[in-house]
């Protein structure tokens, strides 16, 4: 599991999903604050996860 951070395209904000890898590779991601389906992955995300070490 990891954490990944996207952005809305609809409502303009940042949410935070923890996914497996199976899941971020197939799973269609929804914005939990407005429920659109258009966003992205930001990016940079990833090495911001790991390089926190988190208890
Ligand atoms: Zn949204």
């Amino acid at each position: 599991m990891a954490v990944y951070d996207y952005v809305c395209n609809d409502c303009d904000k940042s949410f935070e999903q923890t996914l497996t890898l199976q899941e971020h590779d197939g799973k269609k991601i929804r914005c939990p604050h407005c429920g659109g389906i258009h966003v992205q992955q930001a990016a940079a995300a990833f090495y911001a996860v790991t390089s926190k070490k988190s208890a």
